[in-house]
């Protein structure tokens, strides 16, 4: 189960750097801050390729990796997929689920709901990507929303939630600048609908699930956002490139410490 009480802080270097070496330098990096933080869970989630090297080469609890994605076969005749279990033996403890990136490559809420299911079954934790494209004034967002969190998460047993994490990353706040992500104050509002959605469906076991948030978190908005927006932590794309920019975001919520 997931120590609720660190924040959380995921760092999704999406297909970056190019090379082993460059990997390992900004790993390197991030583990001279990372490793020593007490009150912060640090989540690298590598290309795949980087996976074993990375995980291999630390052994402290300051610090796991993640998959950016899997496939929900166990096995078998599917080119260029990765399983559940292979990304597991390759040192991963999460998985990064409906991603928006690859949601857009074509991936729909079944899939998503096949490797929610097939990651829980092999044990991983699933950090479960849901968003919205643009808002609309009349609200169809939530209903959207609504549906990718209840579709991903249908069958899922509340023994199971334990080992899930939500990442609400409005895609119209991605890959942009500091001043382009939510505030906040909406961040808020929709921390509170999640939640409502959760709870709806798994009572008190829904509580301390943790939701996170993504899209252009910089250094300078770290501290509102968490704060303010009541996440447990953040998902950070570019962000996470730069080994400075991604360790004092790191120290902020070190110091930001979770209710
Ligand atoms: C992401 O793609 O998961 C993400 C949060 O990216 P960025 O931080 O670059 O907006």
């Amino acid at each position: 189960m997931l120590k609720t009480k660190k924040r959380i802080v995921i760092a999704n270097w999406k297909m970056n750097p190019q090379t082993a070496d460059d990997a390992w330098s900004l790993f390197s990096g991030i583990k001279k801050t990372a490793s020593k933080l007490r009150f912060v869970h640090t989540i690298i989630c590598p290309p795949a390729t980087y996976l074993l090297d990375l995980s291999d080469s630390y052994r402290g609890k300051n610090i796991s990796f993640g998959a950016q994605n899997i496939f929900w076969k166990e096995k078998g005749s599917f080119t260029g997929e990765i399983s559940a279990r292979q990304i597991h033996d390759a040192g991963a403890r999460f998985v990064l689920v409906g991603h928006s990136e690859r949601r857009a490559l074509g991936e729909t809420n079944e899939n998503v709901w096949l490797k929610v299911k097939a990651a829980l079954k092999e044990r991983l934790h699933v950090i479960l990507c849901i968003g919205e494209s643009e808002r609309d004034e009349s609200g169809d967002y939530l209903h959207f929303l609504r549906e990718q969190l209840e579709s991903a998460l249908n069958g899922v047993k509340a023994a199971d939630l334990n080992r899930t994490i939500i990442a609400y990353e409005p895609i119209w706040a991605i890959g942009k600048t500091g001043e382009d992500a939510i505030t906040p104050d909406k961040l808020h509002e929709m921390v509170l609908f999640i939640r409502r959605v959760l709870v709806e469906r798994y009572n008190k076991t829904a509580i301390d699930t943790p939701i996170i948030y993504g899209g252009s978190v910089e250094k300078e908005n770290a501290q509102g956002l968490l704060e303010r927006g009541v996440v447990a932590g953040f998902l950070v794309g570019h962000a996470s490139l730069d080994a400075t920019e991604f360790s004092s975001i790191l120290k902020i919520a070190n110091e930001t410490k979770a209710l």
